[in-house]
């Protein structure tokens, strides 16, 4: 098995161990029908645009769609916010430098849950033993994709021709706006 290949199904005996209780209701049956009549098609592994997006967990993002991109032009780093993490960076930096990667987009949205303060999180999450996380709340949407660019570019680890650009995608809308040229 390669670096970037992985296991196609958790071994049931894991599982077992995440299910909370027996009566939880899934979407993997359903999942697992819509994929009966889905085939993918070898494709080579780098990016063919050589881009690699930093964005949003955010169910209303699509970026492909909403980008122009099609399966394998891009590598999408998603997690709440698109912020700029250190796990981030560790897939930046292979995206860069095992597959190729050249063009960095980072792009912020309009109605982010993250907009907001780390107390404000932690109290939705009341209950929750959270402390010790920082949610990486922000209060300035631009800022926060201006922080992310810099913080990119700070790590010193982008390719000498890389070019980094951020922006805000309307939720709304659909629209991109450039915060960062690149
Ligand atoms: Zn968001």
């Amino acid at each position: 098995m390669g670096l970037f290949t992985q296991s196609r199904h958790i071994a049931p005996r894991r599982a077992a161990a995440f299910r909370a209780d027996s009566t939880a209701v899934t979407e993997l049956d359903r999942i697992l029908k819509a994929n009966e009549s889905y085939t993918a098609s070898p494709m080579a592994g780098p990016p063919a645009k050589r881009l690699c997006i930093v964005t949003c967990m955010d169910a209303r993002i699509d970026p492909l769609a909403a980008f122009g991109l099609d399966l394998g032009d891009t590598h999408v780093i998603r997690n709440a916010g698109g912020r700029v993490t250190d796990d981030t960076i560790r897939s930046v930096v292979l995206s860069a430098h095992a597959l190729g990667t050249r063009e960095f987009g980072v792009i912020h949205h309009t109605r982010c849950g993250v907009q907001t303060t780390n107390d404000a999180i932690k109290e939705a999450l009341a209950g929750l033993d959270v402390g010790h996380i920082d949610f990486l709340a922000f209060d300035d949407l631009d800022q926060s994709v201006r922080d992310d660019v810099q913080a990119l570019v700070d790590t010193k680890l982008l390719p000498p021709d890389a070019a980094v650009w951020g922006g805000v995608y309307d939720v709304d809308t659909g629209q991109l706006r450039i915060v960062v040229e690149p």
